[in-house]
């Protein structure tokens, strides 16, 4: 005798880089049971794996590449999952760092609600996609993979850090009626290229990197010790599972 199988439901969503509607399913004990291993494992590349696996399981639309997608659409698909999967309220510990009269640190400790259903994106619309560094010159911009803003968030200096995302967020670069595209230049020139930029080219292009779309979750909690009421945002959707 063979058991029944065990229908899921499926949920719409809409990606907030191109508007897509995809259709995702909650994740399923074993998949749970997999995620928290790899958080615990506390292995970067490990969690990258098993955050993208799951993704990828629970998209059911086949128009999707989450290599591909931005890394801001893959924190939105996870942060949709874990509102279906397992619930929309979360209770987070944190630990009151307010330096007190006597110099020293609060150190209360008091829990925060985050409310899942509760997600807002950070997003500068000043900031373009198309960057002009002198008459000639302009670079397409794109924006990095979820794979690349987490390696690059665990390594290296925050110089070094900021040249990879920059280098990460060029799509084409356009010289007059040439066009380069990822596939004409190595890593290696492209990094020696964003070097050899002035300073004032080279701030353009920072600012693009320091404006990229963010999701976060804001809450307010108030510490027991010292009253003082905390403006939570929070970020790291992979500490969902911890
Ligand atoms: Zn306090």
């Amino acid at each position: 005798m063979t058991l029944p199988k065990i229908d899921v439901p499926t949920y719409d969503i809409v990606l907030p880089s191109n508007g897509k509607t995809v259709k995702i399913r909650p994740f399923l004990v074993k998949e749970e049971k997999i995620l928290l291993m790899a958080v615990e494992s506390k292995d970067n590349e490990n969690i990258i794996k098993t955050t993208k696996q799951i993704i990828n399981n629970c998209v059911i639309s086949d128009n999707v590449d989450v290599e591909k997608l931005p890394f801001f659409d893959i924190d939105y698909i996870f942060i949709a999952l874990r509102a279906k999967s397992i619930g929309e309220n979360i209770e987070m510990s944190y630990t009151c760092n307010n330096v007190t009269p006597d110099g020293s640190k609060c150190g209360g400790t008091f829990k925060a609600e985050i409310d899942v259903s509760n997600c807002l994106i950070q997003k500068n619309d000043n900031i373009s996609m198309d960057i002009k560094l002198n008459d000639a010159l302009s670079i397409k911009m794109k924006y990095p993979t979820y794979t690349i803003m987490k390696e690059i968030m665990d390594s290296q200096s925050t110089f070094e850090k900021k040249i990879r995302v920059i280098c990460n967020c060029v799509d084409r670069i356009v010289n007059g009626d040439k066009v380069y595209t990822t596939k004409d230049f190595s890593k290696e020139e492209l990094k020696e290229f964003v070097e050899a930029l002035t300073q004032e080219q080279y701030k353009k292009l920072e600012e693009f990197a320091d404006n990229l779309p963010n999701f976060y979750i804001a809450a307010t909690s108030t510490c027991p010790k010292c009253k003082y009421e905390h403006n939570i945002k929070y970020t790291d959707f992979t500490r969902f599972f911890q």
